[in-house]
């Protein structure tokens, strides 16, 4: 397969659902309220940069995965990004990771080239790290969270599949930054860097 910057897709998907289990919120935020910010900012830079961007509504996992697989028979160079916002039990652990497939070098690289956007912008939070996710050894890397749905969507998606979850909703700081609306607008900006970085290291294996 050889792969060129001519035709990347990149599929948008929605995190949970306010009323699915494992949804956040915060001061009644609900994650999906926050992250729209975020994939609306996402979206509009990458169609600046004329990628093909498909925006998903379907909360059903497996409706969604049935579309994605179609999806791939229009062009193999594909991406799936779902921002999420984590949460822990202590209201002091803080910070941003971001999850991709460790069986993929693609998936991981994406998910490295979000991160360090995501860092950037997010300098005194701390850095939880990238994390490699797999059926097998669940999270390569740390935190050692367990997140059931989320191994299932890195698992069989077949897009090059990257999860970011770039802020705590649990902790009173994180929310703090992330209920400004313009550190939303910054994320979905830092977060289509990322994903513009991964697409131009696809060119140089052409
Ligand atoms: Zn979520």
């Amino acid at each position: 397969m050889s792969l060129t910057r001519t035709s990347p897709v990149v599929h948008i998907l929605l995190c949970h659902s306010p009323d699915a289990p494992g949804a956040k919120t915060a001061n009644g935020w609900s994650e999906r309220q926050l992250a729209a910010d975020v994939n609306g900012c996402l979206f509009g830079r990458l169609t600046t940069h004329k990628i093909t961007v498909w925006q998903h509504e379907q909360d059903l996992l497996a409706r969604r995965i049935r579309i994605l697989k179609k999806a791939m028979s229009v062009s193999p160079n594909q991406i799936a990004v779902e921002v999420h916002f984590n949460s822990f039990p202590d209201p002091k652990t803080r910070g941003f990771m971001t999850l991709g497939r460790a069986t993929s070098v693609h998936s991981m690289r994406l998910a490295t080239c979000i991160h360090d956007q995501i860092q950037i912008i997010r300098p005194d939070a701390p850095d939880l790290g990238v994390c490699g996710c797999s059926k097998d050894r669940r999270f390569v890397g740390t935190p050692q969270e367990f997140k059931q749905t989320r191994l299932a969507l890195l698992e069989d998606v077949p897009q090059w599949v990257c999860i970011p979850e770039p802020a705590t909703l649990s902790n009173p700081d994180d929310t703090k930054w992330v209920l400004k609306f313009d550190n939303r607008r910054r994320l979905g900006y830092a977060i289509a860097t990322g994903i513009l970085e991964f697409i131009d290291t696809l060119t140089l294996e052409v």
